[in-house]
């Protein structure tokens, strides 16, 4: 059960699991792994059955492609097809799959105080992130970015009558990227328990949760530095507990040296510059997701108020030089590997 280390490179940004040493395991491990949204997918559970175990697995992967399908930003599905209509100005019956996210991303957005603005998918579009392949060439006019914020979309234009919904703005245009992973994440975990597994890890791309334990013990989680190839952090969680990072160096283009983000400041419409990662660690995995992209717009000196307005406790932010802040919480969880340049723990509350 040991990741090499062009395993630990391809899950991505943000964490995967290390090795433990020595564990006690009551039932073997089933770990399988698989494409889903884009990225690399991991899932172990503890399973005395590893057949039983290997079909719940299944059944989770094919969760992820109908999810992937019907919530993605750009390709034909149901989001897309009410995005197409709220851009003709047209009300829409939404997909029961996508409603319940609609609905928790306004919350949340309004927590974020903005930042987390899933509604800003025709800006994240003109900055090329909506294509599988990563825009080049010179960034968006700054009056192209003007005309998609007359008046900047927000989720509060969406009005959500029992399965309707109609947008008093026509530039609206939801992209759940942001979130969408989490939202994911918790279902997993979901479905995994309610097939009888309860000790179980689900790595979507680096953005991770668990549940229960590894035979007894915590799952050991490392988190990679933004900037490296190596972990920055070990952490240990069980019980229900997401660990998700979004960073900077994630998604992005570039043209004369300037490096230009997927997350965006719905502020200006300009890629997020000051932070190079941002890790949270909560029990609900969707809130984690949308959290850690808010606070990579808020940056280095906004991030508390964030924070306390989501309600996360446990975060930890890396700047451009490699500076880490982290709240009390995660310092008393985070082991560093790879020594920060500086390490300040920062209060939210
Ligand atoms: P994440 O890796 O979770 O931070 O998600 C990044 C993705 O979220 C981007 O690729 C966009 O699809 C979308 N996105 C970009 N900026 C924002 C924002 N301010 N609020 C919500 N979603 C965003
Ligand atoms: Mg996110």
């Amino acid at each position: 059960m040991s990741l090499d280390r062009r395993h630990f490179m391809k899950l991505g940004l943000g964490a995967c699991l290390l090795p433990i040493v020595g564990g006690v395991r009551s039932q073997p491990l089933v770990s399988e792994r698989m494409y889903a949204f884009g990225t690399l997918v991991q899932v172990d559970v503890a399973a005395s059955d590893p057949e039983a175990g290997r079909a719940a697995i299944a059944t989770v992967g094919r969760d992820f492609v109908v999810q992937n399908r019907e919530w993605h930003a750009w390709k034909p599905g149901a989001l897309n097809a009410m995005n197409l209509a709220l851009a003709a100005g047209q009300s829409h019956d939404v997909e029961p799959i996508l409603l319940p996210l609609l609905l928790e991303a306004q919350a949340l957005s309004r927590m974020s105080g903005g930042l987390f603005n899933p509604a800003i998918g025709r800006i994240v579009g003109r900055w090329g992130f909506h294509d599988d392949e990563l825009p080049t060439g010179a960034p968006p006019a700054a009056e192209d970015l003007a005309v998609l914020r007359s008046p900047l979309p927000v989720m509060d234009d969406l009005h959500i009558d029992g399965q309707r919904v109609s947008s008093r703005n026509r530039l609206v245009q939801i992209d759940f990227g942001g979130y969408a992973k989490g939202v994911a994440l918790d279902r997993a975990l979901d479905r995994l328990a309610a097939l009888g597994f309860g000790d179980a890890l689900v790595n979507l791309g680096g953005n991770l949760a668990v549940a229960g334990t590894l035979g007894g013990r915590p799952w050991r989680i490392g988190v990679r530095h933004p900037q490296g190839g190596g972990a920055l952090a070990a952490v240990e969680v069980s019980g229900r507990l997401a660990v998700v990072t979004s960073g900077t160096y994630e998604r992005f283009r570039e043209h004369g040296g300037q490096r230009y983000a997927h997350i965006i400041d719905p502020r200006d419409g300009r890629p997020a510059r000051q932070l190079a990662s941002v890790t949270v660690i909560h029990p609900n995995a969707a809130l984690a997701d949308a959290a850690a992209t808010a606070l990579v717009v808020a940056g280095p000196r906004e991030w508390p108020a964030v924070a306390r307005g989501m309600g996360v406790e446990s975060v930890m932010l890396v700047d451009e030089a490699g500076r880490v802040q982290l709240t009390p919480h995660m310092a008393q969880r985070v082991r560093f590997v790879t020594r920060p340049v500086a390490v300040r723990t920062v209060a939210t509350v």
